[in-house]
């Protein structure tokens, strides 16, 4: 038995190595050339689970993307230019609770591990075409060539082409506003990179919200426009250079290094698995959740090895019914999940854009701050969608 991965994103890459992991031969057709990268850190925060996830997939990898990244030990929350929740975590021993690194290093780290698990990679190999038989999955990149396998691992992005091969359709809400990314280049040393910071009605922003998060090499500012705000003016790079100057203190001489915007958005697919249960949608091609509480490619992990270990568990089944019943539990609990993950980036959603009632609870919690600490710790978490409990779950 042999499988297809379509993109080697954080997703697909983790399937592709999950899969050797179980020693299934694997081929990934990646639509881009080889050596090249999508820009931007994107996403940074690798959590605590994905790094036992990678670890347990390959050896090593958990503990060479933790050793990259960086681990902020400083949380400040800040109401209107005034502190009012500040964390400072002791160092401990022992894998750290999160690594925050570029996308494109995660990448990196997972592309060698493939490269050495003996992962088969097609570059410039766009899929255009999915036909599905009662035994494999057969593909059409748009070259004309065909690839064929017991399945078909769709990893290909919030665009998926698999997806709409197989027929799979997206429900979600419009999306809503715009935020402003920039990666700003920071060196050894630079105190921007001891803490993560979120502001409230940032006062010298027009009381605009912005959350600063530290990575290894940089730190990435992102800003919550209002609906009002033009996306091609204050996402322009010379803009971009007069605000950021006071979003952060004695900004001085650093260098933005990139500049994009993104829309809230919040979708699942109606089916993680096509109707024969040979194509497995995960990551992006499978659920869209905004970037707040870091659950994109953490998900995407989570997903990548459930649906090796369903590919795993059908290739050992018995009988056509147990196996379409592998791959339609993997679809069942990570769909859960999915749904699960947008309810919590609706809670961000909410808290972030607030009408006036919740204004007012937000400024009633930042004047009981310093006398009813649960306030500050409320409106350290909110933005994040932490349940209503004020757990935070790591399980994507
Ligand atoms: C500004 C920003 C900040 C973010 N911050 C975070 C964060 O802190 N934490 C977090 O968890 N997530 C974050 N995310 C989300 C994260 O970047 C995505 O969740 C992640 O990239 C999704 O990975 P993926 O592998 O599913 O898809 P992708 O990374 O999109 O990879 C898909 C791959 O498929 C390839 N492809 C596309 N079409 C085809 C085709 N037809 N055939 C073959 N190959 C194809 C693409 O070239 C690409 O390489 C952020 C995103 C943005 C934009």
């Amino acid at each position: 038995m042999s499988v297809l991965v379509a993109g080697a994103g954080p997703a697909g890459l983790a399937a592709a190595l999950a899969l050797r992991a179980e020693g299934i031969p694997v081929t990934v057709l990646e639509a881009r050339q080889r050596g090249t990268q999508q820009e931007g850190s994107r996403a940074l925060y690798v959590h605590r689970d994905s790094l036992a996830l990678l670890e347990k997939v390959s050896p090593g990898l958990g503990q060479a993307i933790a050793e990259h990244g960086l681990t902020w030990r400083v949380r400040r929350t800040y109401y209107r230019g005034r502190l009012v929740f500040e964390r400072v975590h002791p160092e401990r021993p022992g894998s750290p609770p999160f690594a925050s690194l570029r996308q494109s290093d995660t990448e990196g780290f997972l592309l060698r591990a493939c490269e050495s698990a003996g992962v088969r990679f097609e570059w410039d190999a766009r899929v255009e075409d999915v036909s599905v038989s009662a035994r494999e999955v057969r593909v059409r990149t748009v070259d004309g060539r065909q690839w064929s396998g017991a399945y078909l691992i769709g990893a290909d992005g919030a665009r998926s082409t698999v997806r709409r091969s197989a027929g799979i359709a997206v429900a979600g809400p419009p999306a809503f506003g715009f935020h402003v990314v920039l990666d700003v280049e920071a060196g050894d040393g630079d105190v921007m990179l001891r803490e993560r910071t979120f502001h409230y009605h940032h006062p010298r922003l027009g009381g605009r919200h912005v959350l600063l998060v530290p990575f290894t090499g940089g730190f990435q500012v992102d800003l919550q426009c209002r609906a009002d705000d033009s996306a091609a003016e204050w996402g322009d790079l010379d803009t971009a250079r007069q605000w950021v100057r006071r979003a952060v203190d004695d900004f001085g001489k650093r260098r933005i290094r990139w500049a994009s915007t993104y829309r809230f958005l919040r979708v699942v697919a109606d089916d993680f698995a096509d109707a024969d249960r040979r194509v497995l949608l995960i990551g992006e091609a499978a659920h869209l959740f905004p970037p707040f509480g870091a659950r994109g490619m953490n998900s995407g992990f989570a997903d990548a090895l459930a649906a090796a270990s369903a590919i795993a568990d059908a290739g050992r089944a018995r009988s056509e019914p147990a196996r379409a019943e592998a791959i339609e539990e993997f679809a069942g609990v990570r769909r859960a999940a999915a749904v699960r993950n947008a309810s919590a980036t609706e809670r961000a959603l909410a808290h972030l854009t607030a009408g006036p009632g919740g204004r007012l609870r937000q400024r009633a919690a930042a004047v009981l701050s310093p006398v009813a600490p649960a306030c500050g710790r409320w409106l350290e978490s909110a933005p994040y969608g932490v349940a209503p409990s004020g757990r935070a779950s790591g399980k994507h």
